[in-house]
């Protein structure tokens, strides 16, 4: 009965085993999207911040980051990058990524083609005036994507990315579920949503405080999600 057992658990220890294996080197993309980068990543991951900027939370954040030496993405809107291009080009000068996540950050499923290119050419534009860089990224708001926007974005060759951790800051989720909530889901080649431009009464920044200490001490590397795309064969 034993060696029954044995064999059997041998057999599970084996599925999982090549389990893990064809993950590690399976693509990253589902539907033509990328949700995270896939083990052989290692620990890196990627920190993104959606729909700023912001004129006070997100030089903030930037300030944050500097001080861990964290590079992170952010997903920007256009119309906010138009009334604050400076913090667009701070941004991009403290060697983040830009990256496009719409102009009025409208629910893309109600638009026709020719306004969806219009939301994600006005970012491109207004991304590229503030800060000289061109994105090759792309979120919907939302993160609501349908065949038809990837490969509108595909076509105006951009990547489109969503996200495999989220972290509940645009919820007004309090500090400390937010910091378990990375804690209990984060693993190699993460990438993690938060939001740099949220209504009043969220905690992303105060997170973030204790999430980036514990994430360093966990031997995690923060890349972009360009970078990150990169090392995931
Ligand atoms: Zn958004």
């Amino acid at each position: 009965m034993k060696r029954i057992l044995c064999f059997f658990l041998s057999l599970a220890a084996a599925a999982a085993f090549s389990a893990k294996m064809a993950f590690a080197a399976a693509p990253p993309k589902k539907d033509g999207v990328i949700f995270s980068g896939t083990t052989a990543c290692g620990k890196k991951i990627a920190l993104t911040f959606d729909d700023g900027p912001h004129p006070v939370k997100t030089p903030k954040i930037l300030d944050l980051l500097e001080k861990h030496g964290v590079k992170a993405t952010f997903f920007i809107v256009g119309e906010n990058a138009e009334a604050y291009p400076e913090i667009v080009a701070a941004e991009g000068a403290g060697g983040h990524e830009l990256a496009n996540h719409s102009y009025t950050h409208t629910r893309f499923s109600k638009l026709t083609v020719a306004e969806i290119k219009e939301e994600i050419e006005r970012t491109d534009a207004a991304i590229k005036k503030a800060a000289g860089k061109s994105p090759k990224l792309f979120r919907p708001p939302e993160g609501a994507y349908s065949k038809d926007i990837v490969s509108i974005a595909e076509g105006m060759g951009k990547q489109t990315v969503i996200w495999t951790v989220d972290t509940m800051d645009w919820a007004k989720s309090p500090r400390d579920e937010i910091v378990e909530n990375v804690k209990a889901n984060v693993t190699f080649g993460s990438i993690i949503l938060f939001h740099d431009c949220t209504r009043d009464g969220t905690f992303t920044l105060e997170a973030l405080e204790l999430l980036l200490p514990y994430l360093k001490s966990q031997g995690y590397e923060f890349v972009t999600v360009s970078e990150l795309i990169e090392s995931s064969p």
